[in-house]
């Protein structure tokens, strides 16, 4: 491929957003220079870097009939979303050994439109295997403390939550709600008795857990999909104190809260709950602060028929919500009705994530890193059609829902996104 310049008037960089023109060279980007150089001119479309989601279920091989390679690395170009983490559940085998890895692998292989790496699992009859999974190339392990949803991925005591931790030097990944403070799942069309049913405490007592192992093992630990007030306020005791614990939130609960929520409306269900908007205020400030370093989609999609469309039960619907092609423009709506920047929202979606997986060449407009970009047009508007979205089943609780922002055009390494030409990455490689 031959070397080239694109320019724009905003080109969100490093250290803000100015006008500049980048070239491009062997998948890389190898100058960065005022606008004025020359180059295929962007317009009034925004440069950014493209965006690295750490939290998505492609759930292929196994349960490729909810999602699968093709269609969720479709569905992430189309949203600017040039590399996704694979999580290690939901699909069959779940990614807890290097023989389901290289399982995982051959599913994906040829089939991803834009970069795809995998998280290991920690689960209570594998973790003799996480030294060998690392060193095959997962970017860390993700664990449970409560039930997973599928039975072939177990959630780990406290005590194998230490020896996790003590096994190998890695970034490890904790859903965190305590059992002890969830009740039953409601069999009920309420959505007031699911959220009852998984309180916040559920969600501050197990981070509280997993901060005084981090503590004791010095380990290297992230909360998932924080969702409430209480639970940041543990992360931010805990980083006061010195622990080296993150955390990430996603678009739902930045976006909606529980009064958005109808009764039977289990396209919203996922775990934990979308709460209320004092909770979901709280959040945006822990973006503002730094308490909280990412947004990722958590993107776990299903059959529809598993979201109980029929009864609207809250407890027998699957808990997921599928928002890889929309995490950009949700964010960004959200984002500047609080006066937020685009360089806060690249922070938050490619920046950060890319620091949590080690991902030294993606997440930022910078010589030596890959050319994955996005033209964005951030002032464009559209409406959320299912119609128009690119993962297997177009259930979602944005429908007709009116956006800012736009994705124009897409490349990874430099190239158009639009065929299967995304790569497997491998921790340390990448
Ligand atoms: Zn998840």
């Amino acid at each position: 491929m031959s070397a080239r310049w694109l320019r724009a008037r905003r080109v969100v960089l490093p250290d803000g957003e100015r006008p500049a023109a980048v070239r491009i060279e062997n998948g890389r980007i190898a100058a960065v220079e005022p606008f004025g150089i020359g180059g295929t001119d962007l317009g009034d479309l925004v440069l950014l870097p493209g965006l690295v989601d750490t939290h998505v279920h492609v759930n292929e091989p196994g349960r490729t009939q909810w999602e699968g390679f093709a269609t969720a690395t479709r569905a992430a170009a189309a949203g600017g979303v040039t590399t996704i983490l694979d999580m290690p559940l939901n699909s069959v085998p779940p990614t807890v050994s290097v023989a389901a890895l290289a399982e995982k692998r051959r599913a994906a292989a040829g089939r991803c439109h834009v970069d795809v790496g995998f998280w290991g699992g920690a689960v209570p009859d594998h973790l003799a295997e996480l030294p060998a999974l690392h060193e095959a190339g997962v970017f860390g392990f993700k664990c449970f403390l409560v039930d997973s949803g599928v039975p072939e991925f177990p959630p780990l005591t406290p005590d194998q939550l230490d020896a996790a931790l003590r096994t190998v030097a890695a970034q490890f990944l904790v859903h965190a709600e305590d059992p002890a403070e969830l009740g039953a799942a409601p069999r009920s069309r309420r959505y007031a008795d699911f959220l009852a049913s998984r309180p916040p405490a559920a969600e501050s007592r197990a981070i509280a857990t997993l901060v005084d192992a981090a503590r004791r093992t010095g380990a290297r630990v992230h909360v998932l999909h924080l969702s409430s007030s209480d639970g940041l306020a543990v992360v931010a005791g805990a980083r006061r104190a010195g622990v080296h614990v993150t955390a990430e939130t996603c678009p739902h609960y930045l976006t909606l809260t529980a009064a958005d929520v109808p009764d039977g409306g289990t396209e919203y269900k996922c775990c934990p709950p979308i709460r209320d908007a004092a909770d979901q205020e709280a959040l945006w400030a822990g973006l503002a602060s730094g308490v909280l370093d990412c947004v990722v989609s958590d993107h776990s999609p299903c059959p529809p028929a598993l979201k109980c469309p029929d009864t609207g039960d809250f407890g027998g619907a699957w808990g997921g919500i599928a928002s890889l092609q929309l995490t950009l423009p949700l964010v960004w709506t959200g984002a500047r009705a609080r006066g937020h920047g685009l360089a806060d929202v690249v922070r938050w979606l490619a920046e950060r994530p890319a620091a949590l997986a080690g991902l030294r060449r993606k997440g930022a407009i910078a010589v030596g890193r890959d050319a994955d970009l996005v033209a964005f047009a951030p002032d464009e508007t559209f409406v959320v059609d299912p119609a128009r979205l690119h993962h297997r089943h177009p259930v979602t609780p944005y429908a007709g829902r009116t956006l800012s922002g736009v994705v124009h055009r897409v490349w990874l390494r430099g190239e158009p996104t639009g065929t299967p030409q995304g790569e497997l990455l491998t921790r340390g490689a990448a």
